[in-house]
């Protein structure tokens, strides 16, 4: 039996980690690719993986179905940018036969909104409820220096989109140091006024940008410490399954969320795994081990190797993450960009 009490594969069966922990939400990375180049996510030029190296779609659903079937209640798609793999909206149809068995509980994304205008529409029809949409900043010159490449007026109309579909938007800013620190307020204002959450994440130490990640650095201690003075921040229990933490604004009502990988991590609550575009098997997304399933998938077109080499995985996720900025840790963490793993 599940954590939720539904039954898993009989031979195979729902999986636990050493520390007990049941995973049960897999965030999959579609893709390498994005038109977007986030300063803080990527350098501007980035070379991407050859084709042969990345799943296809069918590869894509057999991994994601084999995971649904040990226990895996919750599924993101992320990139990269999803929406701009060809072909996704088969993909995600193709998934969204397990909202409708009842193996899954929630079928999302997160993306960067660029294409959500083409896609709101069949993305809702697929059993989709609810996405995340990243949005840092709502000053268009200051959205293009973020993203280099991104155009906001055109995310936005994304995000219209998305709400006249009737899919919940949730709005993940990254704090970004002397960026958008003075724009929380705003950010708030705007995403309860429209009745979306917001939640707002630490800057991780993931892959090479070309820049200083100090520079960027900007705990959400201090954030929090800043709306406080302006807003009435309770502590609520509401959860996502995700690793944020929520406030409501009794001002607004509306809900705010903190992801704290480095001033307070939740390892200790970890259900997560997560696969990127090649089948590299992350158990943990601030440490390098990882197990290879795009072989087992490959090598068979049954799932026993499949199976095996999870299991096996997961008897190596570790306890947590250690996350260090600061003028001795100036280096990336991880060498690996938060595109490869799938934020
Ligand atoms: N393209 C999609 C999007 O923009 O949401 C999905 C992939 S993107 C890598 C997922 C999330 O990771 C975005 O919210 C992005 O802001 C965040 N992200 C990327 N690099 C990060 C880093 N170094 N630290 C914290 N968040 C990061």
């Amino acid at each position: 039996m599940t954590p939720s009490g539904l039954n898993v594969d009989r031979a195979n069966p729902a999986l636990v980690d050493p520390f007990g922990r049941a995973i049960s939400y897999l965030r999959v990375s579609v893709t390498d690719r994005c038109d977007f180049r986030c300063v803080y996510c990527m350098s501007e030029n980035m070379t991407f993986l050859p084709k042969a190296d990345v799943l296809s779609l069918e590869e894509l659903d057999r991994l994601c179905s084999t995971f649904v079937h040990r226990g895996v209640r919750k599924l993101r798609l992320t990139g990269g940018e999803p929406l701009v793999r060809r072909g996704i909206m088969t993909l995600v149809a193709s998934l969204s036969r397990h909202l409708t068995s009842g193996a899954l509980d929630e079928l999302t994304l997160t993306t960067n909104g660029s294409q959500l205008k083409k896609y709101a529409t069949e993305l809702a029809a697929c059993g989709i409820k609810r996405i995340n949409v990243s949005l840092d900043t709502l000053d268009p010159d200051k959205f293009r220096a973020i993203t280099r490449w991104g155009e906001l007026a055109i995310v936005r109309e994304g995000i219209d989109a998305a709400r006249a579909a009737g899919l919940a938007v949730k709005i993940n800013a990254v704090a970004l140091k002397g960026v958008n620190e003075d724009e929380f307020s705003g950010l708030l204002e705007w995403a309860h006024g429209d009745g979306m959450d917001l939640t707002i994440i630490e800057v991780m130490p993931l892959g090479d940008i070309g820049e200083d990640r100090l520079e960027q650095y900007l705990p959400l201690s201090i954030v929090r410490a800043s709306l406080a003075e302006r807003y009435t921040l309770e502590d609520i229990d509401y959860q996502t399954g995700g690793p944020a933490r929520y406030v409501r604004v009794a001002e607004t009502g509306g809900r705010l969320g903190f992801i704290t990988p480095l001033t307070h991590n939740f390892c200790e609550s970890c259900n997560r795994v997560r696969v990127t575009c090649t089948g590299t098997l992350f158990m943990c997304l601030g440490q390098e081990d990882a197990a290879d399933l795009r072989a087992p998938l490959r090598a068979s077109t049954s799932n026993d190797l499949l199976n095996a080499a999870i299991d096996e995985a997961i008897t190596r996720k570790p306890r947590g993450h250690d996350f260090v900025i600061d003028r001795h840790h100036k280096r990336p963490a991880l060498a690996r960009h938060m595109s490869m793993t799938g934020g």
